[in-house]
């Protein structure tokens, strides 16, 4: 069977902020990240023999009819979706686009399913959804539909039966160790880049998953811990080394470091294996010390993103981070000792965040003098602690609201306010604005850009970028002209 799978193209309102979208600087500039998830599911269904697609929307920044002729030429006899509960609408109607061109069935896969398989099952022209990761799931319903058997019998999906929707129990995915590894040889790689990752090309790379702490915000809080054996990751390492060239990987795991044990095991396969590569992961400050810092740079650790979230202590226990202020400090300062870049994942809009506060996170991440920041507000994101107070509060699920807006449409941002957050969300964008740009203004960050490593040791990709972005950019205009002028389909 001939199965497409497609990301769609970002959307250019933001429906969380009710304004255009402010990511799109930031897909088509800073942060092109292959659709791992995709690749990975097409390795399951190459593995099981089918032939398989994959159209990248989004990194390629491909206008719907472009997706429509790409589809089109390949005539695939199913299509896989990906959705996600940020803008539901507006990506159901990209995929359902693509699917209705070659009329063939639709499966949605991705966050909306995972966490809205009902509601999902509902969309329109979807034959089903995954309800996991699908993955295993997606070659199980490629080979349904094939044979003609009964979706009942796919483990992890959600459908339509006589007006009903039936969700099947969860998908079975065996072992990480024995999945096959991500058709990246289906991605246009030479596309994907990120201003902040020192070596190109690079790819991203899942070591584990899930995460056994409780941070009310997180959406990986409390999910079941699985890992892949330092072995399998490190044989993914040699294969993308040598197939594709790539010299640098960003681990996707929530949490890279959950012991020090797995930490040690990883990074003496990876100094043992002798490749010449470096790599960036998300870790825990309160499981880094001096000789962790010193391992993970021997093993070509460039950069860690570490959770700060808040500069109050008393925030930080509200959160559930069960670490202090003290604890992040002796963190960043043992890996920027060890060479090691480190990168501060900070949120303004906590529970029960004010002027004072934020003042003090403001003051404590200027203080760490760290090499990068992302600033994010607050949202509740499905199936987190702070979603579910918000539900008990009797408030409408913003999720669902996201969920019947017509495509295109903006929805109130003060919807996203999580509750015992009494500011409202924009002096909060505007508290996000200002910890910005007092960041990069600040004279340690200047010190930075003049004399040391980073941040912006990849600014001469720039030509190189705008060139990707010219030729992607082009190429689907082109097939975007060619499909409405009665091309190939
Ligand atoms: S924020 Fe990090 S430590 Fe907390 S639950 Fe999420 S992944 Fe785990």
């Amino acid at each position: 069977m001939k199965v497409l799978l497609v990301r769609p193209k970002p959307w250019l309102v933001d429906h969380i902020l009710n304004k255009p979208y402010q990511d799109k600087m930031d897909i088509l500039w800073v942060r092109r990240y292959p659709p791992a998830g995709l690749a990975h599911c097409a390795a399951f269904l190459e593995q099981a023999g089918h032939e398989v697609k994959i159209i990248d929307g989004e990194t390629l920044w491909l206008p719907v009819e472009a997706a429509q002729y790409e589809a089109g030429k390949f005539n695939p006899d199913l299509v896989i979706g990906q959705v996600n509960f940020m803008n539901p609408v507006d990506d159901h109607l990209y995929v359902s686009s693509v699917a209705r061109t070659v009329g063939v069935p639709l499966v949605l896969r991705g966050h909306l399913g995972r966490n809205y398989p009902e509601e999902a099952a509902l969309m329109d022209g979807a034959t089903g959804v995954l309800t996991g990761k699908g993955l295993v799931s997606a070659v199980d319903v490629a080979n349904v539909l094939e044979n003609g058997g009964d979706l009942a019998t796919v483990a992890g999906l959600a459908f339509r039966k006589n007006d009903k929707v039936v969700i099947t129990g969860p998908e079975r995915l065996g072992e990480p160790d024995s999945w096959p590894l991500p058709a990246r040889h289906l991605l246009d790689n030479g596309a994907y880049m990120c201003l902040a990752v020192r070596r190109h090309p690079f790819t991203t790379l899942h070591g584990s998953g899930g995460c056994p702490h409780r941070c009310v915000y997180c959406i990986d809080s409390k999910t079941r811990y699985w890992a892949r054996s330092p072995k399998s990751i490190v044989q993914e390492m040699e294969i993308c080394r040598k197939d594709l060239g790539i010299r640098e990987f960003s681990f996707l795991d929530p949490m890279f470091n959950i012991t020090e044990e797995r930490t040690a095991q990883v990074c003496e396969a990876i100094i043992k294996s002798k490749l010449d590569i470096s790599f960036t992961i998300k870790a825990r400050a309160d499981v880094i010390d001096g000789s962790m810092a010193k391992l993970l740079a021997r093993a070509g650790c460039t950069r860690v993103g570490i959770g700060i979230e808040s500069g109050s202590e008393e925030v930080l226990g509200d959160l559930h981070r069960e670490m202090s202020l003290g604890t992040i400090e002796r963190a960043v300062q043992a890996l920027k000792a060890a060479g090691i870049m480190v990168m501060g994942y900070v949120q303004v809009g906590n529970v029960g965040e004010t002027w004072s506060t934020f003042s003090r996170t403001m003051d404590f991440t200027l203080g760490l003098k760290l090499d990068l920041i992302a600033v994010g507000v607050t949202i509740p994101l499905p199936g987190t602690e702070i979603h579910r107070r918000l539900l008990e509060e009797g408030r409408p699920d913003p999720w669902l609201i996201r969920l019947r807006v017509k495509p295109g449409t903006p929805v109130d941002a003060e919807s996203m306010r999580p509750a015992g957050v009494d500011v409202g969300r924009e002096k909060l964008e505007e508290w996000r604005d200002l910890l910005y740009k007092r960041f990069f203004m600040h004279p340690s960050y200047m010190r930075n850009i003049v004399f040391t490593r980073q941040p912006w040791v990849s600014m001469h990709r720039l030509p190189k970028v705008a060139w990707t972005n010219f030729r992607t950019r082009a190429k689907g205009f082109l097939e975007k002209q060619v499909f409405i002028h009665g091309g190939i389909v």
